[in-house]
């Protein structure tokens, strides 16, 4: 699962291997499962993550 955060009244969905946030939670559970796989951040994901 991806962890759970809000922020100013938004949901957001945090990869717990390299701490990037996403609004789609599919996006941060890709990112988990590609951070523990490869121990690397795909780029083609993490350009969706956002700035809290
Ligand atoms: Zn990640």
């Amino acid at each position: 699962m991806a962890k759970k955060l809000r922020k100013n009244n938004k949901e957001y969905f945090q990869c717990k291997v390299c701490k990037f946030a996403y609004k789609e939670k599919e996006l941060a559970q890709k990112c988990r499962n590609w951070c523990e796989k490869y121990k690397s951040c795909n780029v083609e994901i993490i350009k969706h993550a956002v700035q809290l």
